[in-house]
């Protein structure tokens, strides 16, 4: 994570069975809250990885609708060297296990 967005993001929490706290019974792979990214925590590192992309690109453009965000996550995911995804999944690697934050 550069820099700039350390302080957009404050944290990455991995989720058991995540799921979103609005809609009873619906699974997520990520969610955004404030400015810390919950991420399920069952998924491969591929799936980790794509999501934490997702989720970045939801607090950068933070207006985008979701379908544009799915194409932001295709398109970083192809254009990141495998450094780059190296260093987004040692952010992955290093966060707790814990709940989705309460608003
Ligand atoms: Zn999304």
């Amino acid at each position: 994570m550069t820099h700039r967005l350390k302080h957009r993001i404050k944290k990455i929490i991995l989720v058991k069975n995540l799921s979103d706290p609005d809609i009873k019974g619906r699974k997520l792979c990520g969610f955004l809250v404030d400015n810390e990214i919950c991420i399920d925590s069952g998924m491969c590192r591929k799936e980790k990885i794509k999501t934490l992309i997702h989720e970045l690109a939801h607090s950068i453009w933070d207006d985008a609708k979701e379908m544009d965000v799915w194409k932001i996550e295709g398109l970083l995911y192809q254009a990141f060297s495998k450094a780059q995804k190296d260093i987004l999944w040692r952010h992955i690697k290093t966060a707790r296990m814990g709940k989705i934050p309460r608003k």
